[in-house]
């Protein structure tokens, strides 16, 4: 983990967890859709609801593999075989391309072992003016007892990046894959532009079995699957 443990703001959502049978938050309530009046418009709505359909064909999703190069990522406490960035980098490739079966167009932060700056990887979010920005991550924790997924968006995110954020735990825990809930934090990548994102911690490779499983294709593509089933549904929920 390259991110400075800092004090974490603990969304509602978090407070009662992804796994916790007390959750309250499970689902934002669907878009409102706007009622139009004005003198001159008539009583009916001109036009019917938008109904979202249930793809993300179309929308422009920047996927970012963390770290790269001469950074590894998580450090010296790690009980992974494979560094971070290599587990990152497999999990980002494997979500781009379901994105792209499913018609969205993915650009890459990178798409090998190369280090690339941090204000690089925003700048292509904006740049492109990403639907969403997805930045794909593996944690690390003094703890080794400390396991499961996290999700996190900027301090001060947008609706439209909690939103996505929210679909995300919720499509870990309908993959039955443990979620420490939606956080918030400083990161760089999240704040330094204006689309929406999210950053995923896919596993801590400090917590032996997290990494154990992260060394494997078949993990890493069940967590690159669910990462797509909650883009999708944050795309079929909101739109972009
Ligand atoms: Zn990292």
């Amino acid at each position: 983990m390259m991110w400075r443990f800092l004090t974490i703001l603990m969304l509602p959502a978090v407070l009662v967890g992804c796994n916790g049978s007390k959750r309250v938050i499970t689902r934002l309530p669907p878009p409102a859709v706007p009622m139009v009046s004005s003198p001159k418009a008539p009583v009916t709505p001109a036009q019917p609801p938008k109904v979202p359909s249930r793809s993300v064909s179309g929308t422009v999703i920047v996927v970012d593999a963390g770290h790269g190069g001469k950074d590894p990522g998580a450090g010296e406490r790690t009980k992974s075989r494979l560094p971070e960035k290599t587990i990152n980098l497999d999990i980002a490739r494997k979500v781009g391309r379901m994105l792209s079966d499913r018609g969205a167009r993915v650009v890459y932060t990178r798409t090998s072992d190369v280090f690339i700056e941090l204000a690089d990887r925003a700048a292509l979010a904006e740049r492109n003016r990403a639907d969403l920005f997805v930045s794909i991550h593996a944690d690390s924790h003094h703890n080794p007892d400390i396991s499961g997924t996290k999700v996190f968006i900027y301090e001060r995110a947008s609706m439209q990046s909690r939103r996505a954020g929210l679909c995300m735990v919720d499509a870990f825990k309908e993959a039955g894959i443990a979620c420490r809930g939606l956080n918030s934090d400083n990161f760089h990548v999240l704040r330094e532009h204006s689309r929406p994102a999210v950053l995923i911690e896919c596993g801590y490779l400090t917590n032996g079995r997290d990494a154990g499983m992260l060394n494997t294709s078949s993990y890493r593509s069940r967590i690159a699957g669910t990462i797509v089933e909650g883009i999708v549904d944050y795309f079929s929920r909101y739109g972009s």
